[in-house]
């Protein structure tokens, strides 16, 4: 029997998974995976070989009892039936969790204790943790000892300087814990490694990776570590998101509560939910939609979105004394030629030269040979992160 590692991906909507078999190349290699969607509505269920054939679908009618932990029993039936057919072997479990807290840098293996303490960061993302956590929960009662990993969507920014993660509050909430953590690390890390592969001395340098799915989050690399991101205390911070409004005047909250009565469950309702692209737009939350779309407020939104890019660029290269490069990832930031040339257009003052034709074509490299700063494509894959931090942590080894 081959070794097999799992990674599960669980949010307040969906639970995605995916299966890599190590043993025979050391190389993770991906086996199967999918997604159960539409959670708390009509949840659909598709999961995938590793050439894209379509290996089962379901759907199940809304129901009390069809719900995150009832599905994430139906998933860990079915991966295993799967796998026992391919003679795999499963040795480990790996987890997103989008928060670690201030304790830990690094992926760490769950045990009771570790998932109290995880449960204590509840608060810090009500709407992401208890959904992360839960799986893990299942995984115990249904997998008996199946070691399990939680790989944090804040431990690679645990490397900013202080300075950057300090809000100007009275001290005592920043000792509590109110302070800026950063999200998408585990994209940015991945990110980080393959730009080494690709070409270490850009890698070596100043680097800003823009995340751009539908969260949207922009880093600052030093030498591969990051040193500031535009996301802070929560996922909502920063550059605008397909429902989230990104950086926000505090006084617009004070306003919303004390002037419209605006109770913190509407308010958690509209900055997650209503805000951003969808709420500038009154069209979508999509991209693509956008792009299409004759609207005027769609192109408002588009061009929100991309000013609100521009600044922070300008931002986080001030942050990192210069700009060597600059590379695009996640749903927009692979796909979109329209997005970057945009983006790219209005940031030349800092030396970047895009090559149309290879941005187009949405080439590796974007940028003409005479610019100052590479631009680059660079796909993303946080579940390979993740699986590869659950086998070295199960190995032992130092990452
Ligand atoms: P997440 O993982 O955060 O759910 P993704 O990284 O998958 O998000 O990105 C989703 C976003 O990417 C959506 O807004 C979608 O419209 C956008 N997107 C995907 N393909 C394209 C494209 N060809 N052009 C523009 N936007 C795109």
């Amino acid at each position: 029997m081959q070794g097999c590692i799992s990674v599960i991906n669980s949010g307040s909507s969906s639970i995605k998974f995916s299966v890599y078999d190590h043993v025979e190349t050391q190389e993770l290699r991906f086996v199967f995976g999918g997604q159960v969607e539409g959670i708390g509505v009509a949840p659909r269920f598709k999961a995938r070989a590793n050439h894209g054939e379509i290996l089962a679908e379901k759907t199940w009618d809304h129901g009390p009892d069809v719900n995150h932990e009832s599905l994430m029993g139906y998933l860990i039936g079915w991966i295993r039936e799967n796998r026992q057919q391919l003679n795999l072997e499963l040795t480990g479990v790996g987890h997103r969790v989008v928060h670690g807290g201030s304790a830990y840098s690094s992926p760490v293996k769950v045990d009771d204790a570790v998932l109290r303490r995880l449960e204590k960061y509840i608060p810090l993302a009500p709407l992401h943790q208890p959904h992360n956590l839960g799986p893990i929960r299942s995984v115990m009662k249904l997998g008996a000892d199946i070691p399990q990993v939680a790989c944090f969507d804040t431990a690679f920014h645990r490397t900013n300087p202080p300075l950057s993660q300090i809000f100007a509050l009275p001290r005592r909430y920043t000792d509590e814990g109110i302070r800026r953590y950063g999200f998408h690390g585990l994209s940015y890390e991945y990110i980080s490694r393959r730009l080494q592969v690709l070409d270490s001395k850009v890698a070596a340098g100043r680097v800003v990776v823009a995340h751009l799915g539908s969260g949207a989050s922009m880093c600052a690399l030093q030498g591969g570590r990051s040193i500031a991101s535009t996301m802070g205390f929560s996922a909502m911070d920063g550059i605008p998101m397909g429902t989230r409004p990104g950086n926000l005047d505090p006084g617009v909250v004070l306003y919303l509560m004390q002037e419209k009565g605006t109770t913190p469950d509407e308010l958690a309702d509209l900055f997650y939910k209503r805000s951003g692209l969808l709420g500038i737009s009154g069209v979508s939350n999509d991209m693509r939609i956008l792009l299409e779309s004759s609207d005027p407020q769609a192109e408002e939104a588009i061009g929100v979105f991309v000013y609100r890019i521009q600044r922070e660029l300008g931002s986080l290269a001030a942050a990192l004394g210069g700009l060597d490069a600059l590379v695009f990832t996640a749903g927009v930031g692979e796909n979109s030629p329209a997005i970057r040339a945009r983006v790219c257009e209005g940031a030349q003052w800092l030396g970047l030269q895009l090559d149309p034709a290879a941005n187009d074509q949405n080439l590796l490299k974007i940028s003409t040979p005479e610019s100052q700063v590479s631009i680059w494509v660079i796909p993303t894959n946080e579940e390979l992160m993740i699986a590869t931090h659950t086998r070295n942590v199960l190995l032992g080894a130092q990452e």
